[in-house]
C-alpha cells in the first residue's frame, strides 16, 4: 500500500495507485508518493543558538533531540 498526496490541495489517500482525479479538487491533480514521508523538521546543517550565553552550535547530524546550553533548549537560528 502506498500513500498519495495531492500536490494541489494536500488531500491524502492510501492505495496501490493514485486516483486519476482528485476527489477533493475534482481535477486531474498530480499525486506525490508520500509513503515513506515523515513530517519532521530536518535540522541538519542548521545552527542552534543559546539565548543565554550566545553560544552557537552547528547541527551536523540530526538525532531528533534538542541541544541544551545554560539549562535552556537552544533555538534554531
Ligand atoms: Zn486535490
Ligand atoms: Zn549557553
Amino acid at each position: 500500500m502506498n500513500s498519495w498526496k495531492c500536490a494541489e490541495c494536500g488531500y491524502q489517500h492510501d492505495a496501490m495507485e493514485p486516483h486519476e482525479t482528485c476527489p477533493s479538487c475534482g481535477k486531474d491533480c498530480e499525486f506525490v508518493d508520500v509513503t515513506n514521508y515523515v513530517p519532521k523538521m530536518d535540522r541538519t546543517d542548521r545552527t542552534c543558538m543559546c539565548k543565554v550565553c550566545g553560544t552557537e552550535v552547528r547541527v551536523v547530524n540530526d538525532g531528533g533531540g534538542f541541544l541544551k546550553c545554560c539549562d535552556q533548549i537552544m533555538v534554531l537560528k
